[in-house]
């Protein structure tokens, strides 16, 4: 276990290069990035734009710029791979949201293809395809969709989910917003009857971090992102205990965090959650498995990385 200190984060966007080259690092993966149709993303950023008293906080939107200018952006920041993830509000919305997302994953080479699905009979036939034609992650909103990830139609998808080993990023805990199927109540259940699903809480569970850590605890499978955690920012999503920061590093050292960020729609610089994970001075080991390492081995990048 090196006991050096961590690299130094970057202060900047333009520092972020220097970051991962300082750690050896051919740059980073990042599982919570966000790309989705043009006409959803604006909604999404007019919801930010406005939401203010709702989740809390201003959000003024960092990256909002064309997609082309986006991709361009990740890739000067070094992203060698990242996500693209679209989640439907809807019934009837995330069958055609997987096809935007695989032509939008044919397209830009950096970009691993991925799914999203919704509490619907086709679900099972849509997943089941999409994972046929390469998906290799979904995304699930709770929160966004507001539905109960226990819902019927889903039990086989979990199922089948478990079973291809493909992991599904769930924005599960109940910040910024509850409601009645956020928490480690809800997806806990799930779990209970799927414990072999790769399950990626997102935001490391916020609020309710030690809920979705002792889930952790039980079911191997379960990871984290890091999106928005320890940044400046995050404190509307409730404060990480400081108790848990152990649990935090050992997850980290087994491969069980991964980087995410929510790019584009944060309201700091890239750089700033890279600075947030480095200040938490785990060492350059932890950094390099949370962003390299176990991103790659979980999306199986690394012969296409190197
Ligand atoms: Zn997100």
């Amino acid at each position: 276990m090196a006991e050096s200190r961590s690299v130094r984060g970057p202060g900047s966007d333009a520092d972020v290069p220097d970051f991962w080259r300082a750690l050896g690092l051919p740059g980073v993966i990042d599982v919570h990035v966000h790309f989705m149709p043009p006409r959803l993303m604006s909604r999404v950023w007019e919801y930010f734009d406005s939401a203010g008293p709702l989740i809390g906080a201003d959000w003024p939107i960092h990256y909002k710029v064309p997609e082309e200018e986006r991709i361009t952006q990740l890739r000067a920041l070094g992203v060698r791979a990242f996500t693209s993830l679209a989640y439907p509000h809807k019934p009837g919305m995330a069958e055609s949201l997987n096809e935007w997302t695989a032509a939008f994953a044919a397209r830009v080479p950096e970009c691993v293809p991925t799914g999203t699905l919704y509490p619907e009979p086709e679900a099972l036939s849509y997943v089941r395809r999409a994972i046929d034609a390469g998906t290799r992650i979904f995304k699930v909103h709770l929160q966004v969709g507001g539905f109960d990830p226990r819902a019927s139609e889903l039990d086989e998808v979990w199922g089948l989910l478990a079973d291809a080993g493909v992991p599904v990023v769930v924005h599960a805990g109940s910040g910024p917003v509850a409601n009645g199927f956020t928490g480690p109540g809800p997806f806990g259940d799930v779990l209970r009857r799927h414990p072999r699903l790769p399950a990626i809480i997102a935001h490391l569970g916020a609020p309710e971090f030690e809920g979705f850590f002792d889930l952790a605890d039980r079911y191997d499978r379960v990871r984290f992102d890091t999106t928005m955690a320890f940044t400046d920012f995050f404190g509307g999503l409730g404060h990480f205990p400081a108790e848990l920061m152990p649990r935090l590093r050992d997850f980290g050292t087994a491969g069980r965090v991964l980087l995410g960020s929510d790019f584009p729609n944060i309201p700091y610089e890239y750089a700033h959650q890279l600075e947030a994970l480095a200040r938490l001075d785990f060492g350059d080991d932890w950094l390099r498995t949370v962003c390299w390492d176990a991103p790659a081995k979980l999306l199986h990048l690394t012969p296409v990385l190197s």
